[in-house]
């Protein structure tokens, strides 16, 4: 946790992976506000305000969250405090609306709303004396996407670049997320090196951020739903807990929701492999008389089932099976699953090799078989369309432990395997380096 002084509210900010959540306090009234708070981290805040002595007034949303759990509804039942989010905000969680211009106060202060869409319609900064908490408008080095929940590159260009342009270089920077493991910045050093804030022109800004493809947010529909309708307290078990009830009797059921490659990987037995998009077609398999301890990587997807589980008596491991692991309890490990792209690889590699081969020892026209080859994977590259990844696809091999429809992605969300681009499945929208 780092700390910064403002004239008069502290600003304390909180990482989990790669978002942040910040207490604006004010001190002497012993009064804070919550910004962005995660569901996993719910048991941390209530820790880290009784240690501080602080009333917890309100909870505030820059936005409905697409990547991760908000613990709002849980602050809410737990603590009374109000929960505010834009007035442009679909949520069933809120207590009370914000409108640009709006100055909420903390204790003896106050905080200055600013209307800031462009990564989502609902989106709002937070003006205080010498610090802005932006969300995902503005974040070091870039910007929120703006190609889901109503995000548009034109509202996000008005944000950046007028809607700002009246706040002082000096006003620290606190964003929503950083995927490079940085904390903040400073308006002036964002408006000198920030691609998008550099890029004046409209026309090229929008077409910057409208020409890009990125995949989604893991289980992004369901974190959207689950925020905007208030996640369901769960009712949590620790690693020790679980292994303690597995030898016992009767022994809870072990749901495992993630994908079944990860599930292959490495898992705890026994335990049963339910993948998330399956649950709500498969729950009538599952017992209602039976204790089921949910587990995911670190807990969010299983935090998703829970709540797609009313009625069954549910807990979810805290921390998943990362904290189990942590924990030196015991894992079976098993073949990680190769993933398409890689078998298109070696698919193509020794088609290309062998055609070459027998190009040179048997007939010139085997020449064609690395030509077509070559020529599939341009046509791949351009339209993002794989032949030989489709007839991949359906082997057996990949039919079994393929993702079911509808399933997520791997991707950077919370409860996700690790990707290759760590801004992949993000909040962060891709910069075109040529925009500059
Ligand atoms: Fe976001």
């Amino acid at each position: 946790m780092t700390q910064a002084m403002t004239h008069a509210l502290t600003v304390h900010q909180m990482r989990a992976e790669h978002c942040f959540a910040y207490l604006i306090v004010d001190p002497d009234a012993r009064e804070a506000v919550l910004v962005d708070p995660r569901a996993d981290r719910v048991p941390q805040y209530l820790a880290d305000l009784e240690e501080r002595g602080l009333r917890l007034r309100a909870v505030i949303e820059t936005h409905t969250h697409a990547d991760h759990l908000s613990g709002a509804a849980e602050l809410r039942a737990r603590t009374g405090a109000d929960v505010l989010l834009s007035a442009h905000a679909t949520s069933e969680v809120a207590t009370g609306r914000l409108q640009d211009g709006d100055r909420l106060p903390v204790g003896r202060h106050e905080v200055r709303v600013l209307a800031s869409p462009g990564h989502t319609d609902d989106s709002i900064s937070l003006v205080l004396d010498d610090a802005l908490l932006t969300g995902d408008a503005l974040l070091i080095g870039g910007a929120g996407r703006t190609d889901f929940q109503n995000g548009s590159p034109a509202a996000l260009y008005e944000t950046l670049h007028r809607r700002f342009a009246a706040l002082p270089d000096g006003l620290t920077v606190y964003p929503g997320h950083d995927y490079a493991g940085r904390t903040h910045s400073t308006l002036g050093q964002e408006r000198q090196t920030n691609a998008l804030l550099r890029l004046t022109d409209e026309d090229r800004f929008v077409s910057a951020l409208s020409a890009s493809r990125q995949p989604k947010p893991a289980n992004m529909d369901a974190i959207v739903a689950a925020n905007t309708r208030g996640l369901r307290p769960s009712p949590r078990i620790m690693p020790e807990e679980l292994a303690a009830a597995l030898g016992g009797a009767p022994a809870p059921l072990v749901v495992d929701v993630r994908l079944p490659a990860e599930y292959d990987a490495v898992h705890l037995e026994p335990s049963l492999s339910l993948p998330l998009a399956e649950l709500p077609g498969r729950r009538d398999e599952l017992p209602r008389d039976r204790e089921l301890v949910l587990v995911c990587r670190t807990g969010s997807r299983a935090r998703l089932a829970a709540d797609a589980l009313p009625g069954f008596p549910t807990r979810v491991l805290e921390g998943g099976l990362v904290a189990w692991q942590e924990a030196g309890l015991p894992v079976v490990e098993g073949k990680a699953h190769m993933s398409l792209e890689r078998q298109v690889r070696i698919a193509a590699g020794a088609l290309a090799s062998v055609g070459g081969v027998l190009a040179v020892a048997v007939s010139p026209w085997f020449g064609l078989v690395p030509a077509l080859v070559g020529a599939g994977l341009v046509y791949a590259g351009v339209t993002d369309r794989c032949g030989m990844a489709m007839m991949l696809g359906a082997l057996p091999y990949n039919r079994r432990r393929a993702p079911s429809a509808g399933a997520a992605p791997a991707g950077a969300a919370t409860c996700a395997a690790p990707v290759t681009d760590p801004a992949a499945g993000s909040c962060a929208a891709p910069i075109d380096p040529s925009a500059r």
